[in-house]
């Protein structure tokens, strides 16, 4: 059995369509005045900045201590190893005084993952994830950043904190 077909006249056919333009826009300006007189939600960045987790991963730090300036680091490179991207160059020399002292640490931000296990793992507390994060750029060498660049001076180590709020032992 074939199936009719109905056409619609042209006639019917603008006034369905003018019938539903005008419905669209009815739509669209409920929705528009509705909002207008909600509590707005956006939130204007960069004026207006999030607060952020206290565990939020930023961008990283190289720890000294704020009173006598010297380096947390006592260059056991345990961060360079659990490093999955290995993105930490580190050079450490002995020095007279027979102890290690760490001469260079580097990392590509770019390339680094903020996963935080150098700092898990640091055993002096000499890493922080900081809260960080306007880091972009148009030259990729600036996505390296030296020990002037990660330095940031503290009273005590960042000795990580677990998800259960409970400190490592
Ligand atoms: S946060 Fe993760 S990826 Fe980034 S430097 Fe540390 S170990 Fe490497
Ligand atoms: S794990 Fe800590 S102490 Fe060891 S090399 Fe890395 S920053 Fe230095």
């Amino acid at each position: 059995m074939s199936e009719v077909i109905r056409e619609i006249s042209p006639v019917r056919q603008y006034f369905k369509n003018l019938f539903d333009g005008v419905k669209a826009i009815y739509n669209g300006m409920r929705l528009t005045l509705k909002y207008m007189f909600l509590p707005k939600v956006t939130e204007v960045y960069p004026d207006v900045k999030r607060n952020l987790p206290q565990r939020f991963r930023g961008r990283f730090a190289f720890l000294y201590n704020k009173d006598d300036g010297k380096m947390l680091c006592i260059g056991c490179y345990a961060c360079v190893k659990v490093c999955p991207p290995q993105t930490i160059v580190m050079e450490t020399i002995k020095g007279e005084d027979k102890k290690i002292k760490t001469t260079r640490y580097e990392i590509n931000i770019g390339e680094c993952i903020s996963c935080a296990n150098c700092v898990e793992v640091c055993p002096v507390g000499a890493l922080e994830m900081t809260h960080e994060y306007e880091t972009a750029t148009f030259n990729q060498m600036d996505l390296v950043y030296g020990m002037d660049k990660l330095a940031k001076y503290v009273e005590k180590p960042n000795m990580y904190m677990p998800p259960d709020g409970k400190a490592k032992k």
